[in-house]
């Protein structure tokens, strides 16, 4: 069984189509998947389908690209929805926008500040950013936890990223030809710092590259991972998933 840890099914993508989709990820293995949010609507559908979809939970944050029309104070009333799991997606980008790095990193900071108190953990988006994102949270550590997920950066950051208490998220860029970091970062990694996502409708492994991603395909990740670690489907799905229960407390909310 395999959990996709970041799906964004919330999103107009999957509006026709979400319970076929929910069922091809049933047959191939995904028992369960977390529904990201990312500003006020996305997070309130996610947390409507976590209610009506047994193997659906959901996130609540305020992502880097809404920080400019969103604000936080929507979230403290959502996080204490059944199946709100983590807080985020939220973090910093820099590849997008530059300009507004103040308000980002001021929402970015409520967020985590929200995490101590609820004890929630986090799902970091960072892109083009790591050391800004890893400069807000180390004030914090020992107090948070939570993945930097699609993590796009080199082994020596994984490792910083892991010392400060947070999962490795890996997604289909693992199965591109030049994802060469992200080889070196899967390859000397232990497997139990490792979460499996899709990052769903965005970044489709191969050979569906270009094309809609979907929970299914949390299986080319989970097969690419267990290539390049010399170990069996099984034991990285079994790993990955137990960590994934662990992080987001996912036991304690089956029904
Ligand atoms: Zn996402």
């Amino acid at each position: 069984m395999i959990v996709d840890t970041h799906a964004h099914l919330n999103t107009e993508e999957y509006v026709h189509d979400i319970d076929e989709v929910l069922e091809e990820a049933q047959i191939h293995g995904v028992s369960k998947v977390i529904v990201i949010g990312m500003d006020e609507a996305s997070n309130q559908r996610a947390i409507e389908l976590a209610k009506t979809h047994k193997m659906l939970f959901a996130t609540v944050g305020v992502h880097p690209a809404y920080v400019d029309t969103t604000t936080t104070n929507h979230l403290e009333a959502l996080l204490e929805e059944e199946k709100v799991v983590a807080i985020g997606e939220c973090g910093l980008d820099l590849h997008w926008k530059q300009d507004n790095i103040k308000k980002q990193k001021e929402i970015f900071i409520q967020q985590i500040e929200l995490a101590v108190k609820t004890k929630l953990p986090l799902i970091i988006h960072t892109r083009d950013s790591f050391e800004e994102t890893y400069q807000c949270l180390l004030p914090y550590k020992g107090q948070v936890t939570g993945v930097f997920h699609c993590f796009s950066s080199n082994l020596e950051d994984a490792k910083r990223a892991i010392d400060l208490g947070f999962y490795i998220g890996i997604d289909g860029p693992i199965t591109f030809k030049k994802a060469y970091d992200l080889v070196d970062v899967v390859k000397n990694t232990d497997l139990s710092y490792i979460l499996v996502e899709t990052d769903s409708p965005y970044l489709s492994p191969m050979p569906y590259r270009g094309k809609r991603n979907e929970p299914a395909y949390t299986k080319h990740v989970v097969k690419k991972i267990a290539e390049l670690k010399k170990m069996t489907y099984r034991e990285v799905s079994n790993q990955t998933t137990s960590n994934a229960h662990k992080l987001f407390n996912l036991g304690g909310l089956e029904t």
